[in-house]
């Protein structure tokens, strides 16, 4: 067996196999769901590979934890089979995610796994989804917004070392106390619409990259952000903002501008949608 020492994903050999996956995560259908559940299988062999797969010493293994954790959040409202829109049985959900989850293990592990160890983790997965080469989720007709938005997140933890980056978020602050029932109102519309047109995934992923990018400590001290009342309400402002791009091509305008006019001064150069 190759000792391997991956430090960070980009340095992963199977790096293509990787991102495919974690691509998929937010697109995959319901109808994939009872297809997933079928073909996952469990037996002595896939067993052993799947604990080799996640066993400390594999490549990347908290990573690997982090995104059966992310999985688990994107399909809450599946395995939790309350909401009206979840169609699938909870149960069926639940054991669909394993073969997520094993598919996930064995791209991460593939450097330490032998050839038919990763081919019967990585096989239920497999026969819902041939293709190993999709890169990124795809984030709608007004993605380059979507993104345009997350990445400007992180400029705002560093407002204690930068006046503008400050002066930007007690902005956001004080946006966040304008039309809060309104917005709140277009934000369940919004939702709608992400359920109708199969987005709500994608919706729970937007928003947990933009959670991610919020939470982060200032880099250049390090300090430990505290998650107050004011951050819960600049995050939600913001993934707001994101989620109404997400599904703005579906949106009346007058909702869509109603939840991204508050952050305009964090994407300057963000154009109302057409
Ligand atoms: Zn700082």
């Amino acid at each position: 067996m190759r000792r391997t020492t991956i430090r960070r994903l980009e340095e992963h050999p199977n790096l293509p196999e990787v991102l495919a996956v974690l691509a998929q995560l937010a697109q995959v259908a319901d109808e994939d769901l009872p297809r997933l559940a079928n073909a996952w299988t469990n037996d002595a062999f896939v067993a052993q590979a799947r604990g080799k797969a996640l066993s400390p010493d594999s490549p990347l293994v908290c990573e690997v934890l982090s995104a059966f954790e992310a999985v688990s959040a994107l399909f809450e409202d599946d395995l939790r089979g309350e909401a009206a829109y979840v169609t699938v049985p909870p149960a069926v959900a639940s054991l669909a995610l394993k073969a997520v989850r094993d598919a996930i293990a064995a791209v991460y592990a593939r450097p330490v796994l032998t050839r038919a160890e990763h081919a019967a983790l990585v096989r239920p997965w497999r026969t819902v989804y041939p293709d190993k080469t999709a890169c990124e989720p795809d984030l709608g007709p007004q993605g380059e917004q979507v993104k345009a938005l997350l990445a400007a997140l992180p400029r705002l933890t560093t407002r204690c070392h930068d006046e503008s980056d400050q002066a930007l978020w007690d902005q956001l602050v004080d946006h966040s106390y304008v039309q809060e029932s309104e917005r709140r109102e277009a934000r369940e519309s919004a939702f709608e619409v992400a359920v109708l047109t199969r987005r709500r995934r994608v919706w729970a992923l937007v928003r947990r990259s933009g959670t991610e990018g919020l939470g982060r400590h200032c880099p250049l001290c390090r300090t430990p952000r505290v998650h107050d009342r004011e951050t819960e309400r600049v995050l939600e402002l913001c993934l707001d903002a994101a989620c109404a791009l997400l599904v703005g091509d579906a949106l009346p305008i007058a909702v869509t501008e109603l939840l991204t006019a508050p952050i305009a001064a964090l994407v300057p150069e963000q154009r109302r949608p057409v």
